[in-house]
């Protein structure tokens, strides 16, 4: 593939996009659909073995460690429980920018308090075994939103915010690496053109490119690129051309 130094001329871009048939809609119109909101970047909230994974009689992840080891807002929010509770000894509930709600339980140290604001990757609690807890692990929730009663598996909660488990935090993780740039820029399933659309983005975005592929051939703006990137809390690929990057190949960027 060659690699062009890009025009940002939206005009031109909206139209050779629109000639391609890649935008069903008259040059110069943005699409109107509505932009879902992009999961922000997430922490690894403790280093340590995983113990326990979610499952029917457990809504969490357990990551077990030395007591004292390091506890971490999974990502930025504003603290809404910081104290004791039964089973868990101490608790923390954050609730972040997107709405879910992340939970913390059997610290032996809390360092947070309610109302507090808190960044992604803050120190919040040290590890500890209090509560219902056979040795030191920190038990780890993912909440839809905080009238949920029930967590979510923790594993693709964190996977879409760029955090896989057994994680290291303040290492790989993620924060947005890349912008898009153009409107209407579809991302897809699949690298593939005839894949369906999972959203649409209507303006420049920052996002987090977990991996490329190579996918379907796309002809845009003077170039051909067969290459997409995964970007995680978008949920699919977007082709390569809408990555504001002069490179065809992202530099820096693992193969899918
Ligand atoms: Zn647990």
């Amino acid at each position: 593939m060659r690699t062009l130094t890009r025009s940002k001329s939206i005009g031109l871009f909206i139209a050779t996009v629109a000639a391609a048939g890649l935008v069903p809609l008259a040059a110069g119109t943005a699409e109107a659909a509505p932009v879902a909101a992009v999961a922000a970047a997430g922490s690894c909230p403790a280093a340590g073995t995983v113990t326990q994974w979610y499952h029917s009689g457990h809504d969490g992840v357990d990551i077990a460690n030395n007591r004292g080891t390091a506890i971490y807002s999974a990502g930025a929010g504003t603290v809404i429980v910081s104290g004791t509770a039964s089973g868990y000894g101490q608790w923390i509930r954050i609730r972040h920018d997107d709405g879910t709600v992340t939970e913390y339980g059997h610290m032996y140290e809390r360092t947070v308090s309610v109302n507090q604001r808190v960044n992604s990757g803050q120190l919040i609690a040290y590890m500890g075994s209090e509560g219902q807890s056979t040795g030191p692990h920190l038990h780890f929730e993912a909440h839809a939103s905080t009238s949920s009663t029930r967590g979510m598996d923790p594993v693709p909660y964190l996977s879409a915010r760029g955090v896989s488990l057994p994680c290291t935090p303040g290492t790989g993780t993620p924060s947005t690496n890349f912008t898009t740039w153009g409107t209407s820029v579809r991302v897809r399933t699949e690298p593939r053109l005839s894949a369906g659309v999972v959203r649409t983005l209507t303006g420049p975005t920052a996002v987090y490119v977990q991996c490329q592929t190579r996918g379907d051939s796309v002809t845009a703006e003077g170039y051909t690129n067969d290459a997409w990137s995964y970007i995680p809390a978008l949920g699919g690929y977007i082709t390569n051309i809408y990555i504001d990057h002069p490179d065809a190949w992202l530099p820096g960027v693992n193969q899918c």
